[in-house]
């Protein structure tokens, strides 16, 4: 057709909207669940978590998230992270970890018509129902717990729903990625046997178990271990980006083995390891997610307002619905589109809760006091009274007397 040559351009605008609109239309249906949002770190630095005097979360401007962002994004379930820097192990991290707790509940307390805090894949459902952002806690990462199983249990009743097992930084019981750099030296080889304790115990309470900045052989033993699916809440593919923080495919595998999940991290740095990026290599490890793990496998996982250079046309959580469009180009089903967005992670969340059972015995053995760090923690609990077995002289003193005292007088 002789007109057909000036029609091409306009052909291609119009079948790109269409995706857009399409995108729009499920969307609107099925809202985004992103894995790992850095908001209430910026809300610490920004207004030291001054969310009435300071904080206006409507007008905020300077960060990716913000209120009128998110709704456009069509973002429907958010998992804020509740993140301490590494400066923060054996000082005050539990003391932090509580405040960034309680300024994400202090967010839907301000905001009750955007946000729902909620804590269950039901609570999640009825958010959707009632057209909030459903607001859970993902706490990032293990130092957070600080060696301890009660306050893993205490940050579980105070709403934490995933737990990051490391940050860029070992614990005592768990390897994060830096030991794969060989930045830092493997101390756990995975999981230490309290860090086994850790994700035994994370399984019985209904905790997801994250295993974005843990080292692979920290992520193969957590997959082992597991006896519900794992996320990675904020992690993308190794194989097209070489960075040990992305997932390699033999973990991939397990992934797919496992019924787990992978929300893709946006960092420029993951996505195309070097600072710039775009939506469309964005979308190239969803794909490749889809490819290795399964459709099943794929989620997102922004890391909006944790990190620092972000692709070109994912600027702000304002921006998903052109990446849902995009991978409705690339000819993914409505089915696993709507899986990404959010069903893959309300069936992960499902099998988490079904796992759990509040009945088990606790797992309660201490980590040995000889594998804490720190100087400034007292030892209560771990000083034994001197016991008699490791003191001959001391059970001769405590029996000779006795021994006397046997004597009829
Ligand atoms: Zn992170």
């Amino acid at each position: 057709m002789w007109t057909s040559w000036w029609l091409w351009p306009l052909v291609a605008v119009c079948a790109a909207d269409s995706f857009r609109n399409e995108a729009e239309r499920i969307m609107r249906d099925l809202p985004l669940v992103d894995g790992h949002n850095d908001l209430p770190w910026q809300l610490l630095n920004l207004f030291n978590n001054q969310l009435l005097q300071e904080a206006n979360l409507t007008t905020l401007a300077d960060t990716h998230t913000n209120i009128p962002k998110l709704k456009a994004g069509f973002v429907g379930g958010q998992f804020w992270s509740a993140y301490l820097p590494c400066e923060t192990q054996n000082k005050d991290v539990v003391k932090r970890t509580l405040e960034q707790m309680d300024v994400i509940n202090r967010m839907c307390q301000m905001y009750p018509e955007d946000f729902m805090c909620v804590t269950s894949s039901e609570g999640i459902r009825q958010a959707f129902r009632e057209g909030k952002v459903a607001s859970l806690i993902g706490v990032e990462g293990g130092h957070s717990i600080d060696s301890s199983l009660g306050v893993l249990r205490a940050l579980y009743h105070l709403g934490m729903r995933y737990m990051t097992l490391t940050h860029n930084c070992n614990t005592p019981w768990a390897d994060n990625w830096l030991v794969d750099d060989g930045v830092d030296k493997a101390q756990s080889q995975g999981l230490s046997d309290f860090g086994q304790q850790v994700v035994k115990e994370m399984n019985r309470l209904g905790i997801m178990i994250d295993l974005a900045h843990v080292s692979v052989a920290t992520m193969k033993a957590a997959l082992k271990l597991s006896k519900a699916p794992v996320i990675f809440s904020h992690s993308s593919a190794y194989s097209l980006c070489r960075h040990a923080r992305n997932v390699p495919d033999d973990v991939l595998q397990m992934v797919k083995e496992t019924g787990s999940l992978v929300m893709v991290n946006f960092y420029n740095y993951f996505v195309s390891c070097s600072e710039g990026a775009n939506l469309s290599q964005v979308a190239d490890h969803l794909d490749h997610v889809k490819k290795v793990a399964g459709a099943g496998a794929v989620g997102f996982g922004g890391d909006y307002d944790g990190v620092t250079r972000l692709p070109v046309g994912l600027e702000d959580v304002s921006k998903y619905p052109d990446l849902i469009a995009e991978l409705l180009r690339r000819q993914w089903t409505e089915e696993e589109v709507r899986g990404a967005l959010a069903n893959n992670l309300l069936r992960v969340f499902e099998e988490v809760e079904k796992v759990s059972n509040h009945s088990e015995t606790p797992e309660e053995t201490p980590i040995p006091l000889d594998q804490l760090g720190g100087s400034c923690r007292t030892q209560y609990g771990y000083s034994e009274a001197p016991g008699l077995h490791q003191q001959p002289g001391a059970l001769l003193a405590f029996l000779v007397p006795l021994l006397f005292s046997l004597q009829p007088l």
